[in-house]
């Protein structure tokens, strides 16, 4: 991507400004994601979303060569960066289109993350600089058709050893781009020692099936499936090397659960600024409906969710930063900015009245993708029970 020199300027729906925290090359790499979201993705989401079709494979590239993938690791670092940079390449990237979001997080942290987290040298090095050049497009296989919330202890897909090979039997929904993608990261449970251990497996590999979810009515753009793993055999030297019970599995989901609850608040803004423009053209009873208290009202209320989510996400990639953050804190952080996110995507649309519920004025994609973020990486409850552990000392998930 050619490097035109622009200015950085914080967001509007930033109001208190945090964004001029960022260093100024992190500021930098933010005003030509910028400019690259406008280009490349605004002018073809609302068609991608209601033809539930994925972005073209150029895009993957492109987004590869502004550096979105591989920046948190060693091997594929093109800058320093903080977490809370991390969060704001969420935002900004949701504030324009949540599948586009998801499809980094699931590319950035989940899959190359846990290669980060539980492969050996030898792995990271040999698999993340594919992954970080956009020549591989990941998907991270956990949750299963019997198995969403209670994954650390329902997970039913089996990897049996055989000599310096595995055999994998079981099945996978939910995952995202695992119809498409060239590798899937599987999360299967060792016969042997009943522990859950990871697996690189290219989607070539005899015995991998994988089939759309149809008929999906959020995060259209991301495409989910079902996935079969049928007597798969995975060699030993694609066993994620550091993967030894499903402590792993949960390092690699917190890293990324609090970028989810950044990319929540980028959906919510998204949602507001096409809700301020709208608030300004519409005229009713002779005025633009921005000039009505009750239209001011959910504006204000909704500028109110986004400032206390920023204030809150900000914190909590700074504790990431300082080595402090535990689980309940990113914990708290989703379950806090997808409620707010559920009350603010729902003003914006309703500021709308029968125009929110047209794909043409495209605040609904935000209201319906809002949905998805909100049950993904640990639904509310489930968010809400490890905090409740954390307050009490006493796990109720049981
Ligand atoms: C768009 C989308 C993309 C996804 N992408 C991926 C992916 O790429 N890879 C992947 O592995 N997974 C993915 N998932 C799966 C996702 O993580 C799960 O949907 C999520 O963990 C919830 O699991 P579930 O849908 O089976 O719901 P369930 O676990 O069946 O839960 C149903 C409801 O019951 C509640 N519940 C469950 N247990 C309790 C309890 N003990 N106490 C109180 N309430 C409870 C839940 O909070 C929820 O409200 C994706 C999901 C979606 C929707």
């Amino acid at each position: 991507m050619s490097h035109e020199p622009q200015q950085f300027s914080p967001l509007v729906s930033d109001f208190y400004g945090y964004e001029n925290r960022l260093t100024d090359q992190e500021k930098d790499l933010i005003v030509r994601l910028r400019a690259f979201l406008e280009a490349k993705v605004r002018p073809i989401m609302n068609d991608l979303w209601s033809n539930a079709e994925f972005f073209p494979r150029e895009i993957i590239t492109e987004m590869a060569e502004l550096g979105l993938f591989g920046y948190p690791y060693e091997e594929t670092r093109a800058f320093p960066n903080s977490a809370v940079f991390r969060g704001w390449v969420a935002l900004e990237l949701a504030r324009v289109d949540a599948s586009v979001a998801t499809l980094v997080g699931m590319q950035n942290g989940l899959v190359m993350g846990s290669i980060a987290v539980a492969g050996s040298p030898e792995q990271r090095a040999e698999w993340l600089p594919r992954f970080a050049s956009g020549e591989l497009l990941g998907a991270f296989g956990l949750t299963e058709p019997l198995s969403g919330s209670d994954t650390a202890q329902g997970l039913q897909t089996v990897a049996k050893r055989d000599g310096d090979t595995w055999v994998i039997n079981g099945a996978k929904r939910w995952i995202g781009n695992g119809s498409i993608s060239d590798v899937t990261i599987i999360w299967a449970r060792d016969a042997d020692d009943n522990q859950v251990k990871g697996f690189i497996v290219p989607t070539t590999t005899p015995g991998y099936s994988a089939k759309r979810i149809e008929n999906k009515q959020a995060l259209r753009i991301v495409q989910n499936a079902d996935i079969v793993l049928d007597n798969l055999v995975v060699p030993e030297a694609n066993r994620l090397q550091g993967s030894k019970s499903f402590r792993e599995t949960a390092a690699v989901l917190r890293l990324t659960r609090a970028e989810v609850a950044w990319a929540a608040v980028g959906n919510s803004i998204g949602a507001y600024e096409a809700a301020v423009a709208y608030a300004g053209e519409r005229i009713q009873f002779g005025k633009p409906i921005g000039s009505h208290q009750l239209v001011q009202e959910l504006l204000a209320k909704s500028l109110g969710n986004i400032t206390s989510s920023i204030g809150l996400v900000t914190r909590v990639s700074e504790m990431l930063d300082e080595g402090t953050q535990q689980d309940a804190h990113s914990a708290l952080a989703k379950e806090f900015t997808t409620s707010r996110m559920r009350e603010t995507v729902a003003w914006c649309r309703e500021l709308f009245g029968g125009n929110g519920i047209v794909m043409d004025y495209g605040v609904i994609k935000y209201f319906a993708d809002a949905e998805a973020i909100y049950s993904y990486e640990g639904t509310r409850e489930m968010n809400t029970l490890i905090v409740g552990r954390a307050i009490t000392g006493k796990a109720a998930f049981v």
